[in-house]
């Protein structure tokens, strides 16, 4: 049962749309984030948590928040990012804004795909410790460490913006040059972080951009990362139209008190108040 605090109604005249993507056959390391979904799910119900954002929006009543429940992920690669894309394209139409609860990295090229249907002009903000800009990996060209070389390979994004950056490997590092992304890596971040994009946004929000010791429950343990607090800051001083949020490489099967889940809720939470603020300008 997936709740938001109360948030989720079910009905056509949706603005956000959550969408759930049970799929982790591309991970590199360790399997599980295929429960991501389920976990986010249960620990966004009304007894741990409100309707309320930080900045007041109040998620039940000043929008319509829907959950369209998940996408069939059985099946070779090929087959369930067909079905991501058909899954994404009626509430694309609608011109509603699709929350994505994964699920590996790897389900974000089929996302950006369809969102980039729908936004010719689309710019994207990447929180991650890892640039996922490999080439391929073990022979794998949709692994999820390789997303965001085939969304910039075949120019899905004017612009793309990685936050949280502390594991890239110089061909990652090549891969960023070829395409003029801009890295901003854990080592040059300092609080009061203030990003301005011109074009429609979609946020990819990759769990392990967190610290371990705010997000345990992921497959790849990348210390030296950030915040639950420092996101949420960033998410609020946006400067951007965010049309779009992905919350990926949730592992629930190393978060065994739902610190990870609960931290992934309030992402959500905060990212679709501004998607509503957004709305209002
Ligand atoms: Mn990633
Ligand atoms: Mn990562």
């Amino acid at each position: 049962m997936t709740d938001f605090g109360g948030a989720i109604r079910q009905s056509d005249e949706y603005r956000i749309a959550v969408l759930g993507i049970p799929y982790d056959a591309k991970s590199s390391y360790l399997r599980g984030a295929a429960l991501g979904p389920k976990a986010i799910r249960a620990a966004s119900t009304g007894l741990s948590t409100n309707e309320f954002t930080e900045k007041g929006v109040n998620l039940e009543l000043d929008t319509v928040m829907t959950d369209l429940g998940d996408v069939d992920a059985e099946g070779d690669y090929e087959r369930v990012s067909a079905g991501i894309q058909a899954a994404l394209e009626p509430v694309l139409e609608k011109g509603a804004a699709p929350i994505i609860l994964g699920g590996d990295h790897s389900v974000t090229y089929p996302v950006i795909k369809a969102v980039a249907r729908k936004y010719a002009d689309l710019d994207i903000l990447h929180f991650d410790s890892h640039p996922d800009l490999y080439d391929e990996l073990y022979g794998d060209p949709h692994s999820h460490a390789c997303t965001f070389a085939r969304i910039m390979e075949e120019g899905l994004a004017r612009t793309l913006v990685q936050v949280g950056i502390r594991a890239a490997s110089p061909p990652q590092r090549a891969n960023a040059r070829r395409f003029g992304i801009r890295l901003i890596e854990m080592k040059d971040i300092s609080d009061g972080l203030e990003l301005e994009f011109r074009n429609p946004l979609f946020i990819s929000f990759d769990m392990d951009a967190l610290d371990p010791a705010f997000a345990p429950g992921v497959s790849h343990h990348e210390a030296g990362g950030l915040s639950t607090r420092q996101v949420i800051d960033i998410i609020h001083r946006l400067r951007a139209r965010i049309i779009g949020l992905d919350v990926v490489e949730l592992n629930p099967t190393r978060d065994p008190v739902g610190i990870t889940a609960a931290a992934a809720v309030k992402i959500v939470k905060e990212t679709a108040a501004e998607i509503v603020l957004g709305e209002k300008r």
